[in-house]
């Protein structure tokens, strides 16, 4: 289990923080305005211009701006939300926290994104929006569900928390339907610490984000006058300005990321046990997270405890919303409700990937899965 010291701690996903961050982040530091500043409406803008959206509102996570992307769409109690079970809990979560209903509807294992054929037949009179999400960076059927949405008349909000800077038919991931959700964990393709930001070309929506995550103040911002419902959710300057640093530099990264999935795909490829992560039809993907798909003659769950004990991290990604204890106990959901969701569930894994790892640390990691995978008499 020994193995070279320059493949030391690798990690599962790991920030790419440089001098040029540390310096707007001092300037921050050394000013009087570490909040409300400057650097929040430069980091809307360069998020705007990117995706091609007039209007970028900054906000405390993108677990926050989709919160305020469904209040601010209207959608409320008694509207049904269509939605999907193989994501991170926010996609469903901002839907409850609005008193409106989640109607899960199972994936396709193309693009592991909603199948539009089953969320022609789930909606209904009281459906009210479609939260797509985009997986893993990949796009869904943004087309499609446009199209239903268009036809149905209803409100579609996308979820690309996993995908800035991925792209469908040339034309940027976060700028389909009414509003779409950025998110900036340290994990995400760039990072603002904790941070997410909603795109809209819808002006009134844009001027009701800005007031919600201002405790509902109006436009002029009068301290103690409070117009509506809101809420603190707005990003600091010192985050803000490791945002505006991180998409200077995202170009750079986005290449080194796409270096270490070229690097997987090539040494994983003569593998007839594992499926590597593929671009849907007509996208160029900047990948979040590099998760493979194991085949049944590899036990997974046995795999990545294999792997643990080569101090290598890696993670099941996702395990289903709907199997989520709260989900079970809330809604009574149970295992078979949504069979695409749940297979692919069971064979997914995320491997280490990040802009920093070295050509070495994914030979060391390929290596070990095909050793494990060895050990499992499966090869
Ligand atoms: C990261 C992520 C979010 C938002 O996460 P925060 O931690 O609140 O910034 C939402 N949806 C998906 C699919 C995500 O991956």
């Amino acid at each position: 289990m020994t193995r070279p010291t320059n493949t030391a701690q690798i990690s599962l996903a790991q920030p790419n923080i440089g001098p040029l961050e540390v310096e707007l982040v001092n300037q921050v530091l050394s000013s009087d305005t570490l909040a409300m500043g400057s650097f929040t409406r430069l980091f809307e803008d360069g998020i705007a211009e990117l995706v091609g959206r007039r209007f970028a509102v900054a906000c405390s996570s993108g677990t926050a701006g989709l919160h305020m992307s469904v209040r601010g769409l209207g959608i409320g109690p008694g509207d049904e939300v269509i939605t999907t079970p193989f994501s991170f809990v926010a996609s469903s979560n901002c839907v409850l926290y609005e008193g409106a209903t989640v109607r899960f509807v199972d994936i396709e294992e193309t693009t592991l994104g909603l199948d539009p054929s089953q969320v022609r037949a789930a909606v209904n009179d009281n459906t009210a929006a479609i939260i797509a999400v985009d997986v893993f960076g990949n796009p869904c059927r943004l087309t499609d569900l446009e199209e239903i949405a268009r036809l149905r008349d209803l409100v579609l909000i996308e979820d690309s928390c996993e995908a800035l800077g991925s792209l469908l038919d040339g034309r940027a991931l976060g700028s389909f339907g009414n509003a779409s959700v950025f998110a900036f964990y340290p994990n995400k393709q760039i990072t603002t610490g904790e941070g997410g930001m909603v795109v809209t070309d819808d002006a009134e929506l844009a001027r009701n984000l800005r007031s919600m995550r201002n405790q509902g103040r109006d436009e002029d911002g009068t301290w103690l006058r409070h117009v509506q419902l809101g809420y603190n959710y707005r990003i600091d300057e010192l985050s803000a300005a490791l945002g505006v640093a991180q998409l200077r530099r995202r170009e750079e990264m986005r290449r080194a990321r796409a270096q270490v999935a070229a690097a997987y795909d090539r040494l994983l490829a003569p593998y007839k046990w594992v499926k590597r992560p593929v671009p849907a039809v007509g996208a160029t993907v900047d990948w979040f997270v590099y998760v493979l798909q194991f085949g049944p003659e590899v036990d997974r769950d046995r795999l990545v405890t294999q792997l643990e004990r080569r101090e290598i991290p890696t993670r099941p990604y996702f395990s289903p919303i709907h199997l989520q204890p709260f989900y079970r106990r809330e809604f009574g959901f149970s295992p078979g409700d949504y069979p695409v969701t749940e297979r692919v569930a069971a064979s997914t894994l995320a491997v280490p990937f990040s802009s920093r790892m070295t050509n070495e640390m994914v030979d060391h990691v390929v290596d070990a899965i095909a050793s494990c995978v060895a050990e499992q008499g499966a090869a």
